[in-house]
């Protein structure tokens, strides 16, 4: 059996660290706004360029209160693409604001910037491009939208570790980033946890009161702020985790030039694609196929795991129902949430499991 994801052998190479790091935080009683925390939102910072990080609960938390750092709130709107993880617009849906979909680019999934401008109101905001699946968002295009209409903009980073745009670490490019650290997300702690990051001073102020009750000395708060801390043992894990994420991007990329080899010319399956400035982290690995329950189906009785990435696009999800979008609003995205399929991606798959999977994909288009 080859699945979707392995969290398993990750944890057995790095167990020993980790339980010395686990085990170092209890000694210590260390749990909340720790030095273990503070260092791991410098590490962090660091490693994507950026000038602060905040360290918070979780990556829809990071993103909410980025919003909120940024004062967008009731009467807003929030430009986000219609396929995506619903967090994204869950966050922009918490601050008070609303969410406007925008439809995907054909070719890399995200956001497609041309149809961004026709989204735009009055009382437009924001804009919070995803970096959907590893692969980056064309900011380039973004940004000049957001500057001509004096817009902000949240760049959702929670995919995007060690995903580079124009030879960068994304994260930087807006005014402010949110990262999720999910266990199953290419930096992955071992529990929920998520972070902010911003080149702005002002705005990294803001969002240690937010994330900490307005706390600015032990029994005084500035501001109504929310509980959304970082964890200590989430920060002690993810430091030892940090070091090795280059390696392990390199290896799923890797990975995903071996399918690429594989996979390349088959009919019937419609590969990822890197465009040329961008380096794809591939946290997950999507192909497009005609008739998905079957193929899905056809893996699993081969051994194969499989999952959807995402089979709604958010315009259509029951939450959003009342928001009153339709079919046919985003054509693009609601073709694509009926064709994908992520098939196994995770550092450590080996050869041979690259090689069962694709000739199983073979096997499978082939009749
Ligand atoms: C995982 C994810 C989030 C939310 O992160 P959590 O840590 O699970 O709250 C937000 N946006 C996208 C695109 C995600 O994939």
């Amino acid at each position: 059996m080859v699945p979707l994801i392995d969290l398993k052998i990750q944890h057995r190479s790095i167990a020993a660290e980790v339980e010395a790091a686990i085990k170092h935080v209890c000694e210590n009683t260390a749990f909340i706004l720790s030095d273990e925390m503070k260092s791991f939102e410098i590490e962090f910072a660091e490693y994507c360029g950026v000038k602060h990080g905040v360290g918070v609960a979780n990556g829809t938390e990071a993103l909410f209160l980025a919003l909120k750092a940024l004062g967008i709130g009731e009467g807003d709107e929030v430009i986000v693409p219609a396929n995506t993880f619903i967090a994204t617009a869950a966050a922009v849906s918490h601050a008070g604001a609303t969410p406007v979909f925008v439809d995907c680019d054909p070719e890399t999934y995200c956001i497609d910037p041309a149809k961004v401008s026709a989204a735009i109101t009055p009382r437009t905001k924001a804009i919070m491009p995803v970096h959907l699946y590893g692969h980056p968002v064309d900011m380039d295009a973004i940004l000049s939208i957001a500057r001509a209409n004096g817009l902000k903009i949240i760049e959702d980073c929670a995919q995007a570790h060690g995903t580079h745009y124009k030879g960068k670490q994304v994260g930087g490019m807006g005014d402010a980033s949110g990262f999720s650290f999910y266990p199953s997300k290419t930096l992955g702690a071992y529990g929920d946890a998520g972070i902010v990051l911003t080149n702005s001073d002002e705005l990294a102020e803001k969002l240690k009161l937010l994330r900490d009750n307005g706390r600015t000395t032990w029994y005084e708060h500035a501001i109504i702020g929310y509980n959304s801390r970082l964890d200590g043992i989430q920060a002690a894990i993810l430091r030892i985790k940090l070091k090795h994420l280059d390696k392990w991007v390199e290896a799923r990329r890797s990975h995903a030039k071996t399918y690429q080899e594989l996979l390349a010319g088959i009919d019937g399956v419609v590969l990822p694609i890197e465009k040329p400035d961008a380096r794809h982290s591939y946290y997950v690995y999507v192909v497009r196929v005609k008739d998905r329950e079957s193929f899905m189906a056809a893996l699993k009785e081969k051994g194969v795991g499989s999952g959807v990435h995402y089979p709604v696009p958010l315009h259509l999800q029951p939450a959003y129902a009342f928001l009153g979008g339709k079919e046919g609003d985003h054509p693009v995205a609601e073709r694509y949430a009926k064709e994908i399929v992520s098939i196994p991606m995770f550092p450590e798959l080996t050869e041979e499991q690259l090689v069962k999977v694709a000739t199983v994909i073979k096997e499978v288009v082939a009749v």
